[in-house]
């Protein structure tokens, strides 16, 4: 029997977080600091909404760019919030999670042969996403002197006659950066003048801790060419339900709805009235979960500077980033090591590019306890290096 399986998919390498929840699931008692996901249950009222729904017989599909009610929730939050307008109608497109938002946008605009300017480090799904689109992703760094920001000058050095689209994402996984409108500003010249689009992923814009949280479209000059996506899984909890939303100006979107209505037809239905909720009655909650994190954020980074490990202070999103470049192990061997004689599981960094090298990634979306007993175990580890 001959290889069935694509070329593209062959290239892809498979996720580098795989391989230590792999590890993990063979052991016990581990306190896991590598998920990317929240700790908290979806608030009530939402899946209240939800199950609300299901009662009254809303089993249907929707309408393939989303529910009325919620794409105009959408405008409403994204106007008050950043004040950027977007037409309810044509200019938003609800998607399953931010995920789908990703994957068709990234289809809709890449060429074979398309070079896309990725912000390193960066969510694991972007180097893949634009292979399979058979894109060429291209590192652009963004450093911790720079506060993990995407500087005008690295962008310019990785710009060529074949680049074609920027995909970033702030506040940053895994770094916990976070861009302000002025750091737009500053890149929006490069971005015009080199003719790029903007793919800017802003799932974790509620959770910003420092600051005024941002939207990369606010900025005059970028709203034209910036597809913007967002989600429910990080502000509400709601990584389960499979509901996200980009939004374009509305040439665009008809392109990326020619991709949505025939992968996806509409998002999960009962998601959608989950996701009214969430954003006419959520702010609460959402609040009080972020105030959490923060606390969490303080606590541990205190801790892990304490202990050792030197750790910048993340302005969003729910990780720290340490650095384990003192210590002369890679950041592979240190995570390795950590889980099998400390059971302690983190991220290396260089599984999200090239920047994220000499780093880890721990997610604070755990317990304050779990955090202690994690910063204990890391220092005992330190000690023996
Ligand atoms: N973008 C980033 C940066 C993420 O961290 C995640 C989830 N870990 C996603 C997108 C996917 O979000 P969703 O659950 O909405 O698909």
């Amino acid at each position: 029997m001959r290889d069935f399986r694509s070329k593209r998919v062959c290239k892809i390498p498979p996720s580098g977080i795989r391989k230590f929840f792999d590890i993990a699931q063979e052991m016990e008692d581990i306190i896991s600091l590598g998920v990317g996901e929240p700790d908290y249950n979806t608030p009530w009222n939402v899946r209240e909404a939800a199950i609300r729904s299901i009662e009254q017989g809303q089993t249907a599909y929707t309408s393939n760019s989303g529910l009325n009610d919620l794409r105009n929730e959408i405008k409403n939050y994204l106007k008050r919030s950043f004040d950027v307008s977007y037409d309810a109608k044509k200019e938003i497109i609800v998607t399953t999670g931010a995920s789908e938002a990703l994957d068709i946008a990234i289809r809709s605009v890449v060429d074979p042969g398309d070079e896309v300017l990725v912000a390193d480090p960066s969510y694991i799904a972007y180097g893949a996403g634009v292979m399979l689109a058979g894109g060429i992703p291209v590192s652009v760094p963004c450093l911790e002197k720079d506060q993990f920001r995407l500087t005008p000058d690295s962008l310019m050095e990785k710009i060529t006659p074949k680049s074609k689209v920027l995909l970033c994402n702030f506040p940053n996984n895994p770094s916990g950066g976070v861009m302000n409108r002025d750091d737009y500003k500053a890149i929006s010249d490069i971005v015009v003048d080199h003719d790029l689009l903007l793919v800017s992923d802003e799932i974790y814009t509620e959770l910003t801790y420092e600051g005024e949280k941002t939207s990369a479209a606010s900025v005059d000059d970028l709203w034209e060419r910036t597809i913007t996506i967002n989600g429910f899984s990080k502000a509400y909890s709601m990584t389960g339900w499979r509901i996200g939303y980009l939004c374009a100006p509305e040439e665009m979107c008809k392109s990326i709805l020619k991709i949505h209505q025939y992968v996806m037809l509409s998002a999960p239905t009962t998601a959608q009235y989950a996701g009214i909720e969430a954003l006419r009655n959520g702010a609460d909650s959402c609040r009080e979960m972020v105030q959490e994190y923060k606390i969490r954020r303080n606590l541990f980074v205190k801790g892990l500077n304490r202990a050792g490990l030197e750790t910048h202070m993340p302005k969003g999103a729910f990780y720290a980033f340490p650095s384990v470049k003192s210590f002369g192990i890679s950041d592979e061997e240190f995570a390795e090591r950590l889980l099998k004689e400390y059971h302690v599981a983190v991220v290396p960094g260089s599984v999200f590019g090239p920047s994220g090298k000499n780093h880890l990634r721990c997610s604070y979306a755990v317990s304050r306890e779990d955090l202690m007993i994690a910063v204990g175990k890391i220092e005992e580890f330190i000690s023996t290096l």
